[in-house]
């Protein structure tokens, strides 16, 4: 199916666009003005819940049916059904979460829970993770609800006009803590709520400016992760002796042979993106691209650092890769005490094809036997990757409708280093896509705002955004 001149948003007229983006607008506001801060501080542990409510609340004035769950106090999530005629097949979910990271404000230009309208942009927590896309995805099935009332019916229990599969709407808690008070819960309890032929997700459909080019990546896999608490054993003694097993020291070698980046290896995912973006990029740029799966790390490196910003290439390097990054150092009790123990705890990033035991195995080679005879390596949490078919009618409508929303526009699969609540929708064999549009000015460093400082969304690309992910849900529902 072609989007094209059909596009369904085509059919609904300037005023009514106007109104749902101003509407949009303020409950993105609305929500930011809730602090869902996950871990829930003491004095606001009920933010998640509240913001499940207003929801909720929403919602039902829009005519639906709405259900919160609140499986640990405090933490809630939320669901409406909208349905289809039943013609069309399985389900698709709308799929957010509600709670942000924490965001100390005194470097902050903006008080991160005013939400704040200033030249354009909406500041706050959450504007970009999630809080927009929850807004989105509201407002779209807002309007699918109107049309229903505006046809005389009953959005609540009759099928909305031109579905022909239900679309379920679901925000979860819990996200940012790894969702086991939101989406695991939800999928082990409410399994319904998210099971569907296809879910659209954050971060992925948001314009990327490269050399020029407006690229729209659009997420069909995760990278999974696996973090280990490297336990150090030297020997304990009198700080005026120097030990060469201080295990301070030891702590240190460890991190120095860690932190290295690895070989590459370009997934599938990776190895379409690049042909894409290579064809897509001037000449010179394209050609850098080339130098990603370069064998040797060093050479990788200086193609992907040459190739664009140190932003993207940090993600860019992420993707080629297994990473390690040590993130916690632990040792020491005394300035003249040597210390016998010290606690490394590393964050592993695996590529879909890389095992837990792989990853293990590459941390215990990267120390080497005599290092790594000193130390106990436990596991504290692991998440498998996660893949989505990059083919099909629900991936080809996203791409159709960038292209018909911005014809300069660059549709390409992408991966993305970090794990979303797709792991979760995974285990219930939901193919789940990051695309939440967002057309951005080229300068704006979105990558940054993410868990960053002055974290906005821009009221425009909030504009073009709604009819694109308007017309991706009609088009795959009708
Ligand atoms: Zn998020």
């Amino acid at each position: 199916m072609t989007v094209g001149a059909e596009a369904p948003s085509r059919r609904v007229d300037e005023a009514t666009w106007g109104a749902a983006t101003d509407e949009l607008v303020e409950t993105v506001r609305e929500l930011i003005r809730i602090p869902s801060i996950n871990p829930p501080p003491r004095d606001a542990a009920d933010g998640e819940l509240i913001a499940a409510r207003r929801i909720a609340s929403m919602l039902e004035a829009a005519g639906l049916i709405a259900e919160v769950v609140e499986p640990v106090p405090g933490r809630g999530s939320v669901h409406a059904r909208l349905r289809g005629d039943g013609s069309g097949g399985a389900p698709l979910l709308l799929l957010s979460h509600l709670d942000v990271v924490p965001a100390p404000a005194d470097r902050w230009s903006h008080d991160p829970f005013a939400a704040d309208l200033t030249d354009g942009y909406v500041y706050g927590r959450g504007a970009v993770d999630m809080k927009a896309m929850v807004a989105m995805e509201l407002a779209v099935v807002r309007l699918l609800a109107a049309e229903a009332r505006a046809a005389g019916l009953d959005p609540a229990r009759d099928a909305i006009p031109g579905l022909r599969r239900d679309v379920l709407f679901t925000c979860t808690a819990d996200e940012e803590a790894g969702g086991m008070a939101g989406a695991r819960w939800v999928a082990e309890n409410r399994p319904d709520w998210l099971r569907g032929a296809g879910a659209l997700n954050e971060c992925g459909g948001v314009s990327t400016t490269i050399a020029g080019r407006r690229l729209y990546p659009i997420q069909v896999a995760e990278k999974g992760f696996a973090a280990y608490r490297i336990a150090v054993r030297g020997t304990w003694g009198h700080g005026s002796m120097p030990r060469d097993d201080n295990a301070a020291v030891l702590a240190a070698a460890v991190i120095e042979r860690l932190a290295v980046p690895g070989p590459s290896r370009v997934t599938p995912v990776m190895a379409r993106f690049i042909e894409l973006a290579r064809a897509a990029l001037p000449a010179d740029a394209g050609r850098l691209l080339d130098g990603l799966s370069d064998e040797d790390p060093g050479r990788a490196e200086a193609a992907i650092a040459a190739a664009c910003d140190p932003m993207y290439a940090r993600a860019l390097r992420a993707l080629v890769r297994d990473t390690i990054s040590p993130d916690v150092v632990h040792a020491g009790v005394k300035y003249n005490v040597i210390p016998g123990d010290a606690v490394v705890e590393v964050d592993c990033r695996v590529l879909p094809g890389t095992t837990e035991d792989d990853m293990r195995a590459q941390v215990i080679e990267r120390l080497g036997p005599e290092l790594a005879a000193a130390c106990d390596i436990e596991l504290i949490v692991y998440g498998a990757p996660v893949e989505a078919p990059a083919e099909g009618r629900l991936f080809d409508l996203m791409v159709e409708s960038i292209r018909d929303h911005d014809p300069d526009g660059i549709p390409l699969p992408v991966m993305v280093p970090f794990a979303t609540d797709a792991k979760h929708t995974d285990t219930l064999g939901t193919p789940t896509y990051g695309f939440s549009p967002l057309r951005l000015d080229p300068d704006e460093r979105f990558l940054e705002r993410f868990h960053g400082v002055d974290e906005r969304v821009a009221v425009d690309a909030l504009r073009w955004g709604l009819p694109v992910l308007y017309d991706v849900v009609r088009g795959f529902c009708g």
